[in-house]
């Protein structure tokens, strides 16, 4: 496997970063994780948007304009032959020193990673999940916002460690004032009375590509799509509940805490947009 490290393709054992890596020592880099369905890059203008608005929030300069990032995708895909692909783009701060200052860093670490993409068991798409609410709080968006997909994975991985201890794959966070936002690497909808409800992203979560995608193809279904806040309490009372992200496309919900959601099965919304999302990997995207 060949892995892209600042401007060159490498082998994957020769694919090393110093421990000096800002990115490493401190969180102090962004990332996207992009997927390819059958040789067609999906929504990348849309991931490499998000790239630069991450870092530029983080005041980090990338060392390559949008299309040599672009280019470098393509190259890493074809290099090691992939056609159905998880691609995964990191900018670091770069290699410093042991102080926080990032002045210190001589220029961004970029990395891309081309893989085989994992895909999640069947079952999750033809039975459900179980999620439940973490105790941990999301971010405030005033100290880190959750809008910047930062290496500061510590907040989701502390709520994703409770959903493993109470057995189930995912958990949502709420924000400090009690109201919904995402999960630790999927955003959420709730169906209800024939809408579909997501919270707004200023109750503090990232702008997912596949949110907005399903937001999209929902309008198109004349399936009214409204970003309203919501409490526990409406998530337990929906009619349906599915998660969104590049990993897991659509995936339903069928039980939250206590609570059954719906009928206790993938409801008849989500599958319709789950179909129609596929549809759109088939024919959206860059060719290479
Ligand atoms: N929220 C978080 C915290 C995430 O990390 C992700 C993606 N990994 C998402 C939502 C979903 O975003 P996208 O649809 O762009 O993959």
């Amino acid at each position: 496997m060949n892995v892209f490290l600042n401007g060159k393709l490498v082998k994957k054992a020769d694919a090393r970063i110093t421990v000096f890596d800002h990115g490493l020592l401190y969180g102090d880099g962004v990332f996207e994780g992009i997927r390819s369905y059958n040789g067609l890059i999906f929504k990348l203008k849309e991931h490499i948007d998000r790239l630069f608005e991450s870092a530029e929030a983080i005041e980090l300069n990338i060392s390559m304009s949008k299309k040599e990032i672009v280019d470098a995708i393509i190259t890493t895909l074809k290099s090691n032959k992939l056609t159905d692909a998880y691609i995964r783009l990191v900018v670091t701060r770069g290699a410093g020193d042991l102080g926080l200052d990032p002045r210190k860093c001589k220029g961004a670490t970029i990395f891309i990673i081309t893989d085989k993409i994992v895909l999640y068991p069947k079952e999750y798409y033809d039975e459900g999940l179980y999620i439940i609410i973490a105790n941990t709080r999301r971010n405030i968006h005033e100290a880190l916002s959750p809008q910047i997909k930062s290496l500061n994975y510590l907040n989701n991985i502390l709520a994703k460690v409770e959903a493993i201890k109470a057995d189930c794959e995912e958990a949502l966070m709420l924000n400090r004032d009690g109201y919904v936002t995402e999960c630790t690497g999927d955003n959420i909808f709730i169906v209800k009375n024939g809408m579909l409800l997501t919270p707004p992203p200023d109750a503090g979560l990232l702008k997912g590509v596949t949110r907005r995608a399903v937001m999209d193809l929902a309008a198109e279904e004349g399936i009214t799509v409204k970003e309203e806040q919501m409490k526990p309490e409406d998530l337990y009372a929906a009619d349906e509940c599915f998660l969104t992200g590049t990993a897991a496309e659509i995936i339903p919900v069928i039980k939250i805490d206590d609570h059954v959601i719906g009928s206790g099965k993938p409801g008849r919304i989500t599958g319709r947009m789950l179909e129609r999302f596929r549809e759109l990997t088939k024919v959206d995207g860059v060719k290479y």
